[in-house]
């Protein structure tokens, strides 16, 4: 799977090479042309203007040696064509000079100018496709994986009662795994496609509420949820999404921190942002991974973190574009084997 996905990668940075050429090759003939039709209107134009001028300079002297009919007049007209026609050659060859390099300069400048339009559109697609990966195959693997298990429950002879319970329930937690993930790639669809709807919204209200949604987990684990320096703040804001977001660093904050850990919220109120700030003292980020944990599907040390804690490297990415939606970022700092502080800006007028 991974072959072919590169393999369809490298096409496509294929087409989009050809498609820069293409583009490059565009713009190169708009500055050939528009170069072209100023090269020979100035031609035409600077070439009556010399005719004009020689024959203005030399024009009394011809009239004098007409009126002594003097012989000279041939050579002097002679000479006269010879110049217009050498000044006229040194701008043809000028003009010449100037087009080709223009053609060569052009046609960098062009170059350059396609790749960087069509950078982000590579990116946005590189990106895409990534993401359509990933999520065929982690949609993938729970249902490998219950196919496997079933077929082989099915297949034995010695099957009991209690054998196939566990194995419905097994089946259970990976249909689960499934829900959660076609949640999140809904709801990450949905983010893209629409944005989010808004109204006045206070955000202790929502920290509150994010809170009393994962206090069972942190209290599983005997941690402290410290939220007593929480401002009344009024936003405007998508309440369900907000919160949605604030639970997913709430549940990674307890997940990823000893038990009898405590956690702390932090609300702050500048003249145009509010700050939530969520730290813990959990196991923190390596500097490595701190770059790409918003990264839909990134989990750090994945073979370990898929045994020990579940997920799919996704709320995150959803939190980020919930916050994003609202025009604000959200941000980490982590110190390895201390702990990490995630804070959540949002402009007060958005
Ligand atoms: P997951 O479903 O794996 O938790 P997330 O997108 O929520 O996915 O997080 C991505 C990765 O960031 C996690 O796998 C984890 O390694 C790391 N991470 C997130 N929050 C914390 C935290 N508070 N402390 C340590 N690591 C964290």
């Amino acid at each position: 799977l991974v072959i072919i996905l590169e393999k369809k990668i490298k096409m496509k940075q294929n087409s989009f090479h050809n498609a820069s050429i293409k583009l490059a090759s565009f713009y190169l003939m708009i500055i050939v042309v528009i170069s072209l039709v100023f090269s020979f209107s100035l031609y035409n134009v600077s070439s009556n203007e010399l005719e004009r001028g020689i024959r203005r300079q030399t024009g009394p002297v011809g009239q004098v040696l007409r009126n002594r009919n003097v012989d000279l007049i041939e050579d002097l007209l002679l000479e006269q064509n010879q110049t217009i026609s050498e000044a006229q050659a040194r701008l043809r060859n000028n003009l010449f000079i100037i087009n080709l390099l223009i053609l060569v300069s052009g046609g960098l400048l062009s170059y350059y100018l396609a790749r960087r339009s069509l950078q982000p559109i590579e990116e946005a697609h590189e990106a895409q496709s990534r993401f359509t990966a990933d999520a065929s195959h982690e949609l993938r693997t729970p249902i490998t994986a219950m196919r496997v298990e079933t077929e082989l429950t099915l297949t034995d002879k010695k099957l009991t009662l209690q054998k196939a319970r566990e194995q419905l329930k097994s089946n259970i937690e990976e249909l689960d795994k499934l829900t959660n993930l076609s949640a999140g790639l809904l709801q990450l669809a949905r983010i893209d496609n629409n944005g989010l709807e808004t109204s006045k919204t206070d955000i202790k209200d929502i920290v509150n509420t994010a809170v009393s949604t994962v206090l069972p987990h942190a209290e599983s684990k005997k941690q402290l949820i410290n939220t007593k320096k929480l401002k009344t703040i009024i936003i405007n804001a998508n309440e369900i999404s907000l919160t949605e977001a604030l639970v997913t660093v709430l549940d990674n904050a307890i997940k990823y921190s000893p038990v009898k850990s405590v956690i702390t919220i932090t609300t702050l109120k500048t003249k145009q942002h509010v700050k939530i700030m969520i730290s813990d003292n959990g196991v923190g980020i390596k500097a490595l991974d701190l770059p790409h944990i918003f990264e839909r599907f990134y989990r750090v040390d994945q073979s370990r973190n898929k045994t020990l804690v579940s997920g799919y490297g996704l709320g995150l990415s959803i939190a980020k574009a919930v916050v994003e939606a609202h025009k604000g970022n959200i941000t980490v700092s982590s110190i390895p084997n201390k702990g990490s502080t995630f804070t959540v800006s949002l402009p007060i007028k958005n």
